[in-house]
């Protein structure tokens, strides 16, 4: 058993107390008391918030930060520099280059992360003796950074519709829907902290026939997709198929609570009506839909309609779950000309809660009884911080990630030191990157 004593924490919408002691059992927290001094307690000094679960990752695009941006960072920049890192990998560099990115989001206060997955084989196709023996280094990596994974393996059988597989996306598939959920058998949850699931690639990548065998696979667990993230893949499916993606979706059975659409970014009305009503998550991902010129999605007719928000990183040109929160409300104001879209509480859950449900890590989650022992620990005092109010606008609209000074992610209080994490991260991407 071990105590925290929080000078300050947030502990729901409307709710900030000073003096909570958090006892921790396990990975789980035990019992939460507020106005008590520190006594023997581990003092955490600052405003203490749940941790973030970062619900959409694909940890080797952290190699393409600062790369793909050369030039002036076109489509093709981009495009080129991920495929070449995807052609380099194997199970060791993968597994030392998402252990450093994983370690990475340990200090931004992510406590666990969505691994949509989907660089399955090797070089040629050609499946690893071990069949999974990627996404199980993608697992070691994340229960070393000390963080929970919901490994969403995604189904990838086309580079487009119609078309076969291209390059390195030969790595990709696993030729149809019954091979991959076959392989995806095979994972097994290590543990409490580990979470398989599923995902479809995009209805690009999964042909019309095979997508509800990828929604059946794994009845219990979530399900993800890249949903509309550009215009160009609306129009290549309503020439292919005569219906948005997400009607495609809804047609193949697998718009239910358990789905996340991913970016849902061009959306037009019946689809935000048919995701809302589903009670559907819609994880968002805003800093990589910046860097990737997608838009803007829209959030608050989402919401509106009965949809759930969640956040992720994505490509992890930025890893900064405050800047994530806040950019939902400051891109709307952008789109729309006008303030006043989410509350900081509302955007605190989006990041929280609702992004570990998403991911099936239990219906509890925050700074409360029965639930995982996460607690984020911000120094309000940073020239960033101070005079903010140490409250909820605190956390979204004034700190970052390096305002982070303690990390206890299932109840193990995470030691990580950052110029060691640089470090890590320099060496893991110069292996897999040339020029
Ligand atoms: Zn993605």
């Amino acid at each position: 058993m071990t105590s925290y004593w929080c000078e300050r924490a947030w502990l729901g919408p409307g709710d900030i107390a000073d003096g909570v002691i958090v006892i921790v059992e396990g990975s789980t927290i035990s019992d939460v008391r507020r106005d008590q001094s520190a006594g023997s307690a581990h003092r955490l000094a600052g405003l203490t918030i749940p941790g973030f679960a970062n619900c959409h990752s694909h940890a080797f695009h952290r190699a393409l930060r600062g790369r793909t941006q050369r030039e002036r960072g076109t489509f093709w920049t981009w495009r080129d520099a991920m495929y070449a890192v995807a052609g380099r990998l194997d199970p060791d560099s993968y597994h030392a280059l998402a252990l450093a990115a994983y370690q990475e989001m340990a200090l931004a206060g992510i406590t666990a992360v969505g691994e949509f997955h989907y660089l399955h084989h090797d070089v040629d196709g050609t499946p690893y003796a071990e069949p999974n023996a990627m996404g199980e280094a993608l697992i070691d990596a994340a229960r070393g950074a000390g963080l929970r994974i919901a490994l969403l393996d995604a189904c990838y059988l086309s580079s487009g519709f119609g078309r076969d597989p291209e390059g390195v996306q030969v790595r990709y598939s696993d030729g149809d829907a019954d091979r991959w959920a076959e392989r995806v058998s095979g994972l097994r949850a290590a543990g409490p902290d580990v979470v398989i699931g599923a995902a479809i690639h995009s209805v690009r990548a999964v042909p019309r026939d095979q997508l509800s065998t990828v929604g059946l696979a794994l009845p219990d667990a979530p399900l993800h997709v890249h949903l509309s993230e550009q215009v160009a893949e609306n129009d290549a499916c309503l020439e292919a198929y005569g219906v948005t993606p997400t009607a495609l979706l809804g047609e193949a059975g697998v718009v239910s609570p358990r789905l996340s659409a991913v970016h849902a970014t061009h959306l037009a009305a019946a689809d935000i009506a048919l995701l809302g009503s589903a009670g559907c998550y819609a994880d968002l991902c805003p800093t990589t839909e910046r860097d990737l010129a997608d838009g803007v999605g829209p959030a608050r007719s989402l919401v509106d309609a009965g949809a759930t928000l969640t956040l992720g990183t994505d490509s992890h040109a930025v890893v900064d779950m405050h800047e994530e929160m806040r950019a939902v409300e400051l891109d709307e104001r952008l789109r729309s000309e006008r303030r006043g879209h989410f509350t900081a509480d509302e955007l605190i859950r989006a990041g929280t809660r609702d992004g570990h449900r998403s991911l099936g890590f239990g219906d509890e989650h925050g700074i409360a009884v029965g639930a995982w022992a996460d607690l984020v620990t911000l120094n309000v005092a940073s020239p960033r911080t101070a005079g903010t109010g140490r409250d909820a606008e605190t956390a979204v609209f004034a700190a970052t990630a390096a305002d982070i000074t303690s990390v206890v992610a299932s109840g193990r209080r995470l030691d990580l030191d950052p110029a060691r994490v640089g470090a890590q991260l320099g060496k893991a991407i110069d292996a897999v990157v040339t020029g």
